[in-house]
């Protein structure tokens, strides 16, 4: 199954996409993991990228396209993917129609998690993740047992640098601009279903569940 997840930052799309790669087995692509990966390996690619992370801005369109056409040219990815965090703007949603086309694959739905902006600054600067298996909780809504500590390996617990209150102002201006033109792109594809991602994430998980059942 071939899958987008969109979104606002902040809506859910890693919590439902750890989810759904437990019961389908489909890589989970993640443009902003691999991001933070290539910054944290301190890659000429991660320099390029952090600067405009830590803004709360887009990494430049061709940049992004690049290592996305790459991943998806793997051999796991042909039972099927989960993208999360891309595409972010239509010159992204073109590009990866031409790549699918190429490599002779088809999109199965855009799944988009709607949740309204004022939860989404709360959930994004109570999110906090672990350093050493990359489980997301949040401080508030998903608090671990042991304030700091992973609840799944005992890892250290970090706020991502971009979960600053200004730097999520921004990233939320810019989905508005950039990636939210994408839900009608999607719509007349056909493709756009939206759930309600205001709900505990196992219940949303529960109506994306059955959703992609519906289509597998
Ligand atoms: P995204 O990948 O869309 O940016 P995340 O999955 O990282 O979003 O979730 C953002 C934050 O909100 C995390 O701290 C996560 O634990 C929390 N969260 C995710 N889904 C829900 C939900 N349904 N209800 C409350 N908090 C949630
Ligand atoms: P995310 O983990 O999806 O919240 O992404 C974190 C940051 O990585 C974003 O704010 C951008 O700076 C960058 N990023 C991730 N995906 C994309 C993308 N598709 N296009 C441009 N920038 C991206």
């Amino acid at each position: 199954m071939n899958i987008i997840l969109m979104g606002p930052p902040g809506a859910g799309k890693g919590t439902q996409a750890a989810y759904i790669k437990k019961e389908f087995p489909i890589p989970h692509i993640s443009t902003g993991d691999m991001f933070r990966e290539a910054v944290q390996n301190g890659t000429p690619m991660g320099l390029e990228a952090k600067k405009y992370m830590d803004a709360g801005e887009l990494v430049p369109d061709q940049v992004t396209i690049g290592i996305v056409e790459d991943r998806l040219s793997m051999p796991d990815c042909s039972p099927g993917f989960l993208l999360d965090g891309f595409p972010r703007t239509i010159v992204q949603a073109e590009a990866l129609d031409e790549v699918l086309k190429k490599l002779g694959k088809k999109l199965d739905v855009a799944l988009n998690i709607s949740v309204p902006e004022d939860v989404l600054t709360a959930r994004m600067v109570g999110r906090v993740f672990c350093t050493s298996c990359k489980t997301v909780y949040n401080t508030i809504f998903n608090p671990t047992t042991i304030a700091g500590v992973c609840d799944k390996c005992g890892g250290k617990l970090e706020q991502r640098n971009d979960d600053k209150a200004e730097t999520v102002k921004n990233r939320i201006k810019v989905y508005n601009e950039q990636t939210q033109p994408l839900l009608a792109y999607y719509a007349q594809q056909g493709n756009l279903v939206t759930v309600d991602g205001q709900k505990d994430p196992r219940e949303v998980f529960q109506d994306v569940r059955a959703l992609l059942e519906r289509l597998g």
